[in-house]
């Protein structure tokens, strides 16, 4: 349930809700909405409802069953601002509220040497975030796996010489921990949007995630899977539209584009586009990128190579350093262009 407090409701009116709450053994959650405290509880217990709606200060108990409770507009209104970075020699960040965070590297973190020359060529294009995968989830099992601990370290070296804070992928439980003390923040792949122990896992470390759609889920399953992190306490989430499967072929994935606006309706929580997964081609990847720029997009993951044709994982959509920099101009003309009309 949703307790909306009143305007005038004062803190010592919102603490008797609180302790309440913690009476019945339900953790409360606690943020702001139109002006008004708000708290989400877990339980929709008819009974306690009743209580609270005779708690003074207490305006209304709405009932959220089925529905998102933490991701939603009705518990918290304002732009959600997620910061990654700002420790370990890292810029600080910050994704959401108006701005255009841009993330780009390589799909996989291949060797050293073009590790390091990737992430110079994305900062001096003007990328805020590198990206890079360690551990990589590969249809096949005898496919290159990625390095693991060794990609890891090459990223946080990457990090130290460049300044840029890294995201990469986290593929189980097992390995987080090694993760999470290495990256900046963590990525939940496509294929784990509803790996729902990793979720709860990534969200107690109270690092920032990166939670990528599903390629078979919808927006309402992407926002489940997102309440699973925020049920930990931890509202350090950025939600990643990377294409979904249909049965068109001339694309990887089918760019739900529409996704931006109905999760900024739904959500606070900032969302970014992947165009590269969706778009399976080099040359589709610019369209796309500035396409979530115009739809209100708060940032951009994008795979970038310094030699793309060698690229070990996702050569065929991967851009050259060149073709990043000229796009990451067109990028920010469009968002401005968005941000002078209010869109
Ligand atoms: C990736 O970003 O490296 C990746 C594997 O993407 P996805 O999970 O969207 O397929
Ligand atoms: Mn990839």
């Amino acid at each position: 349930m949703l307790i909306l407090m009143k305007a005038t409701a004062t803190l010592r009116e919102t603490a008797q809700v609180l302790a309440l709450s913690e009476s019945q053994d339900l953790r409360p959650y606690l943020s702001r909405a139109d002006g008004r405290r708000v708290v989400a509880l877990t339980s929709e217990d008819a009974t306690l409802t009743g209580q609270f709606r005779g708690l003074p200060g207490v305006e209304e108990v709405r009932p959220l069953a089925s529905g998102i409770k933490l991701t939603s507009r009705q518990f918290r209104s304002a732009d959600g601002v997620v910061v990654v970075g700002g420790e370990r020699g890292a810029r600080r960040v910050s994704i959401g509220h108006g701005s255009l965070t841009v993330i780009a590297g390589p799909c996989a973190v291949e060797d050293r040497q073009t590790l390091l020359a990737a992430a110079h060529a994305v900062r001096d294009a003007g990328a805020d975030m590198l990206r890079g995968g360690a551990f990589k989830p590969r249809t096949s099992p005898y496919a290159f796996q990625g390095l693991g601990v060794r990609g890891l370290e090459l990223l946080a070296e990457a990090r130290e010489v460049t300044a840029l804070p890294f995201v990469t992928e986290v593929l189980s439980v097992d390995d987080l921990p090694v993760v999470a003390e290495h990256t900046d923040m963590l990525q939940i792949g496509a294929r784990n949007m509803q790996n729902f122990a990793l979720l709860r896992a990534v969200g107690e470390t109270g690092r920032p995630v990166l939670l990528k759609r599903g390629m078979m889920a919808t927006v309402d399953e992407l926002l489940m899977s997102a309440e699973y992190i925020l049920a930990t306490g931890n509202d350090s989430v950025v939600l990643c539209e990377r294409g979904i499967r249909t049965f068109e072929t001339s694309t990887r994935n089918t760019l739900d584009i529409a996704a931006v606006p109905v999760l900024r309706r739904r959500t606070h929580l900032p969302i970014i586009i992947d165009p590269s997964h969706a778009a399976g081609h080099r040359d589709l990847v610019a369209p796309l990128a500035l396409a979530a720029a115009a739809a209100g997009a708060s940032g951009l993951l994008i795979e970038v190579h310094p030699e793309p044709d060698r690229a070990a994982t996702d050569a065929e959509q991967t851009l050259p350093t060149a073709g990043f920099a000229a796009l990451v101009r067109r990028l920010h003309a469009v968002h401005d262009a968005g941000a002078a009309r209010g869109s």
